[in-house]
């Protein structure tokens, strides 16, 4: 597998909570190769040419046809990206891998079948699978002979996924294990020739089985009558005395958790790309309806209240494309680093992605819900027409929705992302009090006002410092006043999540806009500083709001008191005129009559 040698000083998993990250040091789409640019605008000339034209008829759920198309999309390698080549891949590194999950990404319910089968129906036996099991069903999924699938879902166990009821017993000659039970809303399901199926060993031992389409006792139910997706094939599985040869044990006995959680760190980040590419399409149809739909005799686009948006959707699907890509760039020189210490490659990219597992959950919630805003402001920007099934733009609405409900829901993964961070501390792998006791003291002392003049960009990094400083206060006393209890507060564990991800892609957005003006002038990079600076702007106060919930339930009395007062003094920002900076983007987004950032 080829893998890109390091080139930026990777922070850890979380740390950036604790460390500021420097311009040189962010990874960003500018840094992308001249394959990597192609590989992009190949996937998009695919859905442009083979996918947008039939779309209603993958959506009437056409027999046979988005099987077809997954079968041309192996034939281009668009199935095999990241698959190494002793098993019929490209071997490509994991930022190009990426790039395909964004490329196909505005593809409606295509997207979600093409990610599903190179997701999790195809990484579980490429990464936990046996030699002799990777060899056979490997080079069928990187080509697309067959598809694959994955159950772990169950009608009484989504979020809950350890507690699945369906079962597995070795039989008496000890050749086959027997399951029994039944999955639901299985992507794929009901065209896959291969699943990936959870089910518990003597009912209590969690483990994971390949289960072929054909299998004795193997069946499923009809298509579900879904709100959106409606052309992904989505069917229940039913196992009755299920006989899966003892070979087809996936991984250990006992450890298929291990197996189901992993596979979800990279489906998160990979999600969050298929969401970006999602997001791009719909916000530029919503540009080109509004440079051509004309009210009081003149385009909608000269309105300010219509550019305001079209500058919101840009803004957020910038500022999500570079925390993604950000953390692309991490995984995959952790990846190199750990190829490097000898590691074989699917222990080393399973220990990429469980290194920024944090990063992979907040890329998953707001690149999910950047979309969800992308084509809600792009149904209102339709107007009437927005409402029309004939517009792609309600297509994309309907579409949306599933993402912040599948990969694990984005509750689960905001209450995931201080979890993961405590543990982490808790481990001495992350030093969250020592910083937060550090956060304290300051709060004590006089405020630091500055010399006024500390260089380009010193006045954004300080208002982006000071956030990360309130995450830190608010954080640090949550723990310390709830201390075990924090757990059953999901409130304000959300509260402080909603800091991090802002925090996170505030930091992302505005390190890559600094790179661009650095190596191409502040003009150059004029728009992009705009995007940063109006998102830092808006964020801080998302971030006040979202800690003055926090504190309000855990502290009280001189406490509180105290901790508002830094937190006021933390996500303080000058006057910036958001309105001014969104009509620049907006400018340049009617002007190109797409998105073009
Ligand atoms: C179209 C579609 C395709 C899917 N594809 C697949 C697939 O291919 N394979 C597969 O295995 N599964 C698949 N799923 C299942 C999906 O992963 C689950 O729906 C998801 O994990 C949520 O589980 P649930 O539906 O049981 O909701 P529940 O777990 O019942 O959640 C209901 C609500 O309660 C919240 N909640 C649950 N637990 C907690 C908690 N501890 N704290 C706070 N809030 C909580 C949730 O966030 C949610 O808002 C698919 C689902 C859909 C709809």
């Amino acid at each position: 597998m080829s893998t890109a040698t390091a080139t930026t000083q990777a922070l850890k998993g979380g740390e950036w909570i604790i460390r500021q990250g420097t311009p040189e040091d962010c990874y960003t789409p500018e840094d992308f190769n001249e394959e990597q640019r192609m590989v992009l605008e190949m996937c998009n000339a695919f859905l442009d040419a083979e996918v947008i034209p039939v779309i209603d008829r993958i959506d009437n759920l056409e027999p046979g046809l988005m099987p077809s198309l997954m079968d041309k999309a192996g034939e281009q390698g668009l199935l095999g990206t990241s698959i190494p080549e002793e098993y019929g891949g490209l071997g490509k590194d994991f930022v190009t891998a990426t790039l395909v999950n964004e490329g196909l990404g505005g593809g409606y319910s295509f997207s979600v079948a093409i990610a599903a089968h190179t997701g999790i129906g195809t990484l579980p036996i490429l990464y936990f699978g046996t030699p002799e099991q990777k060899a056979k069903y490997i080079p069928k999924l990187a080509t697309g002979e067959w598809k694959g699938a994955y159950g772990l879902t169950e009608p009484n166990s989504g979020s809950d996924a350890l507690g699945a009821k369906t079962s597995a017993k070795l039989s008496a000659d000890g050749k086959h294990y027997i399951l029994n039970g039944q999955k639901c809303w299985i992507t794929n399901g009901g065209f896959a020739n291969v699943y990936t199926v959870f089910a518990k060993i003597d009912g209590d031992k969690f483990s994971a089985f390949i289960v072929e389409r054909g299998f004795e006792g193997f069946t499923q139910g009809p298509e579900e009558h879904k709100m959106g997706i409606k052309g992904s094939s989505t069917v229940q599985l039913y196992f009755q005395d299920c006989k899966v040869p003892v070979e087809n044990l996936l991984g250990e006995i006992g450890k298929g958790h291990i197996i189901a959680f992993n596979i979800l760190n990279i489906g998160r980040l990979k999600l969050c790309a298929a969401a970006m590419g999602g997001a791009k399409r719909a916000l530029s149809d919503s540009i080109l309806y509004a440079v051509t739909r004309e009210q009081f005799k003149q385009p909608i686009s000269n309105f300010g209240a219509i550019q305001h948006k079209l500058a919101e959707m840009a803004i957020r699907v910038w500022v999500a494309e570079c925390a993604l890509y950000r953390s692309s760039r991490w995984v995959e020189e952790k990846e190199a680093e750990l190829l490097g210490a000898g590691k074989p490659f699917n222990e080393a990219l399973l220990g990429a992605a469980e290194e920024y597992a944090i990063e992979c959950a907040i890329l998953k919630v707001f690149g999910s819900e950047v979309l969800d805003f992308v084509v809600d402001e792009g149904v209102q920007i339709h107007g009437g027409n927005g409402f029309s099934a004939e517009y792609p733009i309600s297509r994309g609405y309907r579409d949306s929705r599933i993402n912040r409900i599948y990969e694990g829901t984005n509750e689960i993964n905001r209450l995931l992302v201080l979890d993961m961070v405590l543990k982490r501390a808790m481990k001495g792998r992350l030093d969250l009090m020592g910083p937060a006791m550090a956060v304290q003291k300051e709060l004590m002392s006089i405020p630091d006002f500055g010399s006024g003049d500390e260089g380009a960009f010193s006045k954004e990094m300080k208002v982006l410092g000071n956030l990360k400083k309130a995450i830190l206060m608010v954080a640090g006393a949550a723990v310390q006043k709830l201390m075990m209890n924090i757990d059953k507060e999901q409130e304000i564990l959300m509260n402080i999540a909603d800091m991090a991800i802002e925090v996170f892609h505030a930091e992302s957005a505005l390190l890559r806009a600094i790179k661009m003006a650095n190596s191409k002038g502040e003009n150059e990079a004029a728009l992009q500083l705009d995007m940063a600076r109006t998102y830092l702007y808006d964020a801080a106060d998302r971030v006040n709001k979202s800690g003055k919930d926090a504190i309000n339930a855990f502290a009280d009395g001189d406490e509180q008191r105290m901790i508002l007062l830094g937190l006021k003094r933390f996500t303080k920002t000058e006057p910036f005129n958001s309105k001014a900076s969104r009509r620049r983007i907006a400018a340049k987004l009617i002007a190109d009559k797409k998105y073009s950032f």
